[in-house]
């Protein structure tokens, strides 16, 4: 297949932000690419146009029934100049799962990644170049087909925007308190808590508006039936460090499958560490809290790559991971994730992929 991308470049460059004032996802570079989708006609008209609003039909499915997904995945400057993306390709696998759990067209993944790559190569001076910065790239489908019945659309736009974004620790890695969640679920298997659609997100702002009220970061939530087993944090998922095992919760249908997840899972494996991924309760965290046997807990994923848990708030109590801070091994896998991912250390698992 070969695949034209149509490209109408900005003539009106935007001033480009301070790396100090970057923060995340506040700032858009110049262009963003577009594709549409007809019934009968496929996915078509691939383009890169300046950035721009767009304009929909206040009908268009997307705002009524919400049939959306997006993806989320960085760009970065190697140490040697190059620009390369992290595992584009397990972005644009799940990107076409959550597709198919939404009744979306599959977009070709050679399409995606094409896109991706000439978006980029066209922004690439927007990609800041101070330690831990990068550009955050979000591709999105809407459903554009202006009708209010409850149906699959007959109409998409897949489209790909990029936000440069600063150090997520800008003064090094801190660990955060996380509000374990025992009202609000998040998803339920058999649902669409494993997809990356905006509902998820919106049912999620509730809880964590109460967590920034008890001085947490994060939300922990815990699966819908039982409310007993540990999903996710915030939209991390998790790891707990239990003696020399490492757990993190199994891919039940109800949580999301990071790629973070995937590439930590195997660096751990790969240094010889024993990692389970299966079901683990609340209880067990506090047991092993309590009994101290928990030594680290961490987050994972695109935004902060590795974010370690110094606190659990649980029924009104505090319970400190570790002695609250950093953890040694999170700390190791937060180096080499990053170093990988930049192109300061070796990548013997051909994660990183050069675009120029
Ligand atoms: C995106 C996301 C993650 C992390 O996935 P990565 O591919 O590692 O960025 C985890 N949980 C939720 C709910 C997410 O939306």
């Amino acid at each position: 297949m070969t695949i034209q991308i149509r490209i109408e470049r900005t003539t009106a460059p935007k001033p480009r932000p301070q790396a100090s004032e970057l923060g995340f996802g506040k700032y858009f570079t110049d262009h963003m690419f577009i594709v549409d989708y007809a019934e009968g006609k496929g996915w078509h008209d691939a383009r890169i146009v300046p950035y721009q609003p767009i304009t929909l039909d206040p009908a268009a499915k997307v705002f009524h029934y919400g049939q959306t997904i997006f993806e989320g995945l960085k760009a970065y400057r190697t140490e040697t100049g190059q620009i390369a993306l992290f595992r584009p390709d397990m972005n644009m696998k799940r990107l076409n799962r959550s597709n198919d759990r939404m009744s979306i067209p599959a977009i070709e993944e050679e399409l995606g990644l094409e896109a991706l790559r000439q978006l980029v190569l066209i922004d690439k001076d927007w990609i800041p170049d101070a330690p831990e910065t990068s550009l955050y790239v979000r591709p999105f489908v809407i459903a554009t087909e202006a009708a209010l019945g409850v149906s699959p659309s007959k109409q998409y736009q897949f489209i790909i925007i990029m936000s440069p974004v600063g150090s997520y620790y800008a003064e090094g890695i801190k660990p955060v308190s996380i509000y374990v969640e025992s009202e609000y679920v998040r998803a339920v298997a058999g649902g669409v808590g494993h997809v990356k659609t905006a509902g998820n997100y919106a049912a999620g702002l509730k809880a964590q508006e109460g967590a920034t009220e008890q001085g947490c970061a994060q939300v922990l939530w815990l699966d819908g039936v039982h409310r007993k087993y540990v999903e996710e944090v915030g939209s991390m998922n998790v790891f707990f460090r239990l003696g020399n095992k490492i757990v993190t919760p199994a891919l039940t249908g109800s949580l999301l499958s990071g790629i973070t997840r995937d590439s930590v899972i195997h660096l751990l494996r790969h240094w010889g560490l024993e990692v389970e991924e299966r079901l683990i309760s609340i209880d067990e965290v506090t047991q092993a809290q309590k009994d101290g046997s928990l030594k680290e807990m961490f987050g994972t994923g695109t935004a902060a790559v590795i974010s370690p848990v110094g606190s659990l708030y649980w029924q009104g109590e505090k319970l400190t991971i570790g002695d609250g801070s950093t953890g040694e091994l999170t700390l190791r896998v937060y180096e080499t994730m990053t170093g990988i991912q930049t192109g300061r250390i070796e990548d013997p698992f051909g994660w990183r992929v050069a675009l120029d």
